[in-house]
């Protein structure tokens, strides 16, 4: 069995396989290893978890993850890493490995199956073009999550855990604080890939909460109203609300509503909290 423990370890590998590397896939390779041990640490791996990786590449992370969980789900789009990964997680048993495109397979279905329900952990180093689809459908499928732990470009990490008030702000980090608490557990420069992308790092865990912070009667709306207000940013929550097409309130129903919770009714969006969207929904809805 191939073990990746060192950058000249992932050269050979993709030297043996006459690899070319496919942009389309996102794929940026991990060769430093003190990265991958702290991605690691960070998603606290237990002898009993169920690990889904996303894009296990060559297989260096799902080489560490298969020690120290009881089964890895491993799902890699791309047919030609199939034989790869053969070789380097020829070495352990608790592995299964599916050829697919994450964002078709019932998820689920999956945990049922594998793990009985029971929530489970994600790692990964996500491909740049689709991490945010990604991020979003764990949450919008309620899939049972305890973790996600994932190497995103640093500007998406800071943008997952701005708060209200703040250029980073938007959709994402609401999204992100209704389903779970961010940490940026380290900073990766770009470095420590094969190749290296054009942009820094870092890997962030997403612990998923057991109870929401907020209580909002209908989900769907709030997020329709988050998204409502960050697609015309710049303009003010009535004015972004009463203009978009997927809702049906006027300028006067949302000052109305505005005005209930004590807010300003030329507020702009960014400026409110997941509460007080939270209490918008509530107040557009009675
Ligand atoms: N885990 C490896 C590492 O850390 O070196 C590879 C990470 S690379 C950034 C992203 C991986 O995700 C690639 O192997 C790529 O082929 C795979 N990938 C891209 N899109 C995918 C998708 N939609 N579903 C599953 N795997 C995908």
């Amino acid at each position: 069995m191939a073990t990746l423990q060192t950058p000249q370890d992932t050269i050979e590998i993709l030297q043996k396989y006459n690899f070319s590397i496919r942009k389309k896939f996102g794929q940026n390779f991990l060769i430093d290893m003190h990265v991958l041990d702290k991605i690691i640490d960070a998603a606290d791996i237990s002898p009993d978890d169920f690990v889904l990786e996303i894009g296990p590449g060559l297989g260096a992370m799902t080489q560490r993850l298969c020690e120290k969980a009881r089964q890895v789900y491993a799902v890699e789009i791309d047919k030609m890493l199939i034989p790869v990964l053969g070789e380097t997680l020829a070495g352990y048993d608790n592995y299964i490995l599916v050829n697919e495109d994450v964002l078709k397979l019932d998820l689920n279905e999956i945990v049922k199956k594998h793990n009985q329900g029971r929530p489970i952990k994600v790692v990964a180093n996500l491909p740049y073009y689709v991490t945010t689809p990604i991020i979003m459908s764990l949450f919008e499928e309620k899939i049972p999550l305890k973790s996600i732990t994932v190497m995103v470009q640093s500007e998406v990490a800071h943008r997952m855990q701005a708060k209200e008030g703040t250029k980073d702000y938007g959709a994402l980090s609401l999204a992100v604080a209704y389903y779970a608490d961010p940490y940026i557990a380290a900073n990766v420069p770009r470095n420590c890939f094969i190749p290296r992308p054009n942009v820094d790092s870092a890997v962030i865990t997403l612990t998923c909460h057991e109870d929401k912070p907020v209580k909002v009667s209908d989900e769907k709306l709030m997020f329709k109203l988050i998204r409502a207000a960050f697609n015309q940013r710049r303009k003010t929550l009535v004015n972004a609300v009463a203009n978009f097409e997927e809702l049906n309130y006027t300028k006067d129903e949302v000052a109305a509503a505005l005005t209930s919770l004590g807010l300003d009714v030329n507020v702009r969006g960014e400026a409110l909290s997941l509460k007080e969207f939270a209490g918008l929904a509530g107040a557009l809805t009675i």
